[in-house]
């Protein structure tokens, strides 16, 4: 499967970088983890469009973590596109606040459906798996199953996922880092991960570990720990799992 990420930022990215957004495609399907702002014009640098897209994963409800869906639809809109792909996948959430930001008929072009958690999904070649985390609203994390046998845990937006991670079995991890290690306590008063802790994590699994939804200070903290084994993808990083 190729995971390219598109934006690596959380809500106030790091300059040049866009809010976290992660396109899966294992040849067959295609599906978009989270889609901030900024999304847009990665994707289309790309040559892709909606019409590309089979599914979109929103981990929560945040603006930062769905917010990049309104350019994607105006842009399909533009385009006359009448289908009804992809679907819109809510980690075990009703979707309803997704489309609450769309313009109206641009709402008419996705799926909206209700992951339940722990409960394995099929969409194209891919199987996904929406996994409760801790966040200072409901958030899941997923786990996504490609066709071709490999495996990636993307967390959203969370406190470090220890448990989850431990017993992952896969090809990455992909998990928040927003933080610098002087804001530990912060993160763990808002829900987030701070970068100790994420490289703390990174030693407990066998899975190649990359770090996203960063912020200028937790960037410049792993810029100068250097973590060996540890992938801090740019915006347009592409990753062979
Ligand atoms: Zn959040």
């Amino acid at each position: 499967m190729l995971v390219s990420f598109l934006g690596t930022g959380c809500s106030a990215p790091p300059p040049g970088r866009g809010e976290v957004c992660i396109l899966l495609d294992d040849g067959r399907t295609r599906i978009l983890l989270d889609v901030g702002a900024g999304c847009y014009s990665r994707l289309a640098a790309r040559g892709l469009w909606l019409r590309d897209i089979d599914a979109v994963y929103v981990s929560h409800l945040h603006i930062d973590h769905y917010g990049g869906l309104g350019e994607i639809i105006v842009d399909a809109l533009i385009k006359g596109y009448r289908g009804s792909k992809p679907l819109l996948l809510a980690g075990g959430l009703e979707p309803e606040p997704v489309l609450g930001i769309l313009p109206g008929r641009g709402r008419l072009l996705l799926k909206p459906r209700r992951l339940m958690p722990m409960r394995p999904y099929r969409v194209g070649s891919m199987i996904l798996e929406a996994v409760p985390s801790v966040h200072s609203v409901e958030s899941y994390a997923v786990i996504v199953r490609a066709g071709d046998g490999s495996m990636l845990l993307y967390s959203g937006d969370t406190r470090p996922l220890y448990s989850v991670v431990k017993d992952f079995e896969g090809g990455l991890v992909v998990h928040e880092a927003t933080a610098p290690t002087n804001m530990c306590r912060e993160a763990m008063e808002t829900g987030h991960t701070c970068v100790e802790e994420a490289l703390r994590l990174a030693g407990m699994t066998s899975a190649a570990t990359a770090l996203v939804h960063l912020s200028t200070e937790s960037l410049r903290e792993l810029w100068l720990r250097r973590p060996r084994g540890v992938l801090v993808p740019g915006d347009d990083t592409d990753f062979y799992l």
